[in-house]
């Protein structure tokens, strides 16, 4: 019987902490919790790029105006992909690249002001610290057409971003809990043929 409720008692701790984030951020003395979408995954502060490791996407395969800094090996990787889409008429552009914790922070804040949920920000957002755009190699990629899962640029990346490096990091039915982002891609190099076993 003593066994039988120290059995139970461990099953019950695991699954609360399997089920329950007890991570938090605190912005403007508020504290959140973070969601079951991020928890675990603060990344440590060593693999946040730093301004040297950036290299600026040229101005041709930005969106609109937008300046956008990825890690130089991404960089290098998007433009020879960018160029390869185009041999095949396919064209699409880098909308969004590095973006520090404090940016992060300072969008939620904004976003908070704006009377959305903190919930509802990280959905798409990563919290500040958490992997997402911090790392340098996150690229979110746009086109002309919408929406971007129906788009010739998604199909062509879909069959090409792989030999170039890049992944799609929020795949359709991911594991990860998170939303489906066919925009999102990740630069891994050489690991994509890991990946792929
Ligand atoms: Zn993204």
């Amino acid at each position: 019987m003593k066994l039988f409720l120290i059995f139970l008692l461990l099953q019950l701790s695991l699954s609360a902490s399997m089920f329950a984030c007890d991570e938090t951020i605190t912005i403007d003395s508020v504290e959140y919790t973070i969601d079951d979408v991020w928890c675990g995954k603060l990344i440590d502060t060593t693999l946040i790029a730093k301004y040297e490791d950036l290299s600026r996407i040229p101005d041709s395969l930005c969106h609109k105006d937008y300046k956008i800094y990825v890690r130089s090996d991404a960089t290098n990787a998007f433009v020879q992909m960018a160029q390869a889409a185009i041999k095949d008429s396919v064209f699409f552009t880098a909308k969004s690249g590095f973006r520090s914790p404090s940016y992060q922070k300072q969008m939620i804040r904004r976003r908070l002001k704006e009377g959305k949920s903190f919930a509802e920000i990280i959905r798409y957002a990563a919290p500040p610290g958490y992997r997402g755009h911090s790392t340098g190699y996150a690229l979110d990629i746009a086109t002309a057409t919408y929406p971007f899962a129906k788009s010739i640029a998604y199909r062509w990346l879909s069959e090409h971003a792989n030999s170039f490096g890049f992944i799609e990091t929020y795949p359709k039915g991911n594991s990860t809990l998170k939303t489906w982002e066919p925009w999102h891609w990740e630069f891994i190099g050489d690991s994509v043929s890991n990946s792929k076993e």
